[in-house]
């Protein structure tokens, strides 16, 4: 049986280069890079390639780029540090409702510890409704988080009109970029942000290390308490393979952006037009462009999508419902709630997100499985026979709910 991974967007394969480049620095070049000995000159250089390979990226310094363990810190970081430095200023904080629990739980965590949080609302394609962020805005505002692109719908959000809001006011802007990052284009100093979270193993990276940019002259207190790594904002032994390949994997996902990106626009726009058109009743849920060039998550009626996901799976097929952090609860997903759409829908949905090596073979493979698992989970609800022939009754047609 062949095996079909589209669950990119919970951690991607490594890139063969990233992982080559990491081994000298397991057992040759093993020394510490803060060190002050010879050995340490090999591994300090390599972290410096990694810092500007990272920056190059981004348009941004390399002074800019702070490593961490991963997205969840970087986030953590992000929000806690630029809140409790902001203090003076004021206690409340804005954030969108459909944001990585990294970012969400963060949030209550400030609650619990006495800020305010406005969570902003998202419009029916997940874009986060700008009228309503500009409203939330107070004198004692001190900083906004709002994703770059939604792990579960893929839709991507217009950073650069929030910081056109946000400008002169005297708020910090962080955007968790992790989905965004070595898949499209970012500019930190066009999208106007003073922070941007990422996490290596999103991108062809290894898993357990991301950075923190944080613009030139925004000061952020430390988050880890320690030795003096990252100019003493990040204290902890430097992990330098994990820097070191992530660095790899984003030189080479950002210079061979172009091509991935049309590469598995194509094979994703295929599975939509596949699935839309094939599977009645079925939805594409996020913003049909302003969307992650792999992802097509879907709502089916009548279905449940932990089953669908289970069966699936015995096809060799790979997905995930919603993030993988909420799979295993039975609350439906926050950000399918958040775009409005009703409980039963939400429990239907599947999330797939593509790695930029698919084949459309696969792609084909993974639709066909799909519409045969609707079509067989679909004639043994009886929910699903008396909505058909009441539609019958009326006249009406087997209309998908996404064509509009
Ligand atoms: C995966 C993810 C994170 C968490 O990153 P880790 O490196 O796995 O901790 C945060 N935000 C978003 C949007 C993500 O997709």
């Amino acid at each position: 049986m062949q095996q079909v991974y589209l669950d990119n967007a919970a951690t991607s394969r490594m890139r063969k280069e990233a992982f080559d480049a990491m081994l000298p620095y397991f057992m040759d070049e093993y020394a510490n890079p803060s060190s002050i000995h010879a050995m340490s000159r090999e591994p300090r250089a390599a972290v410096k390639k990694a810092r500007a390979q990272i920056a190059g990226c981004l348009n941004a310094d390399p002074s800019e780029i702070f490593f961490t363990s991963g997205g969840t810190e970087s986030d953590n970081w992000a929000l806690v540090s630029g809140a409790e430095m902001r203090e003076k200023k004021g206690r409340h904080i804005i954030v969108s409702a459909i944001e990585h629990h990294a970012i969400l739980e963060t949030a209550r965590y400030l609650e619990r510890r006495g800020f305010e949080v406005t969570r902003v609302g998202v419009d029916g394609d997940g874009i986060v409704k700008l009228d309503e962020l500009e409203k939330a805005i107070r004198p004692d505002t001190t900083l906004v988080s709002v994703m770059a692109a939604n792990n579960e719908i893929g839709t991507i959000q217009p950073i650069e009109e929030i910081s056109k809001i946000l400008k002169g006011k005297d708020i910090l802007f962080h955007t968790d970029a992790v989905q965004a990052f070595g898949h499209i284009p970012l500019d930190v100093k066009a999208l106007g942000v003073d922070m941007l979270s990422a996490s290596g193993h999103k991108f062809g990276g290894p898993k357990g290390v991301g950075f923190l940019y944080v613009r030139k002259g925004v000061k952020l207190v430390p988050f880890m308490h320690g030795g003096e790594q990252e100019e003493g904002r990040r204290a902890g032994t430097t992990n330098v393979p994990g820097i070191v390949g992530m660095g790899v994997a984003a030189e080479i996902a950002c210079s061979g952006l172009e091509a991935s990106m049309a590469r598995t626009a194509e094979l994703r726009d295929h599975l939509i037009e596949r699935v839309l058109s094939e599977i009645p009743y079925s939805r594409l849920n996020g913003h049909r462009t302003s969307r992650l060039p792999s992802n097509a998550d879907f709502s089916f009626e009548f279905i449940e999508g932990e089953s669908m996901l289970m069966s699936l799976g015995t096809k060799g097929v790979c997905v995930s419902t919603g993030s993988a952090c909420a799979s295993g609860s039975l609350d439906p997903s926050h950000v399918l709630l958040g775009i409005g759409l009703p409980h039963e829908i939400a429990h239907g949905s599947i999330r797939m997100s593509i790695p930029e090596d698919a084949t459309m073979e696969q792609i084909d493979y993974a639709a066909d499985c799909l519409k045969q698992t609707v079509e067989t989970m679909r004639s043994l609800s009886p929910l699903y026979d008396d909505f058909v022939k009441s539609r019958k009754v009326r006249g009406c047609t087997t209309e998908n709910t996404a064509t509009r």
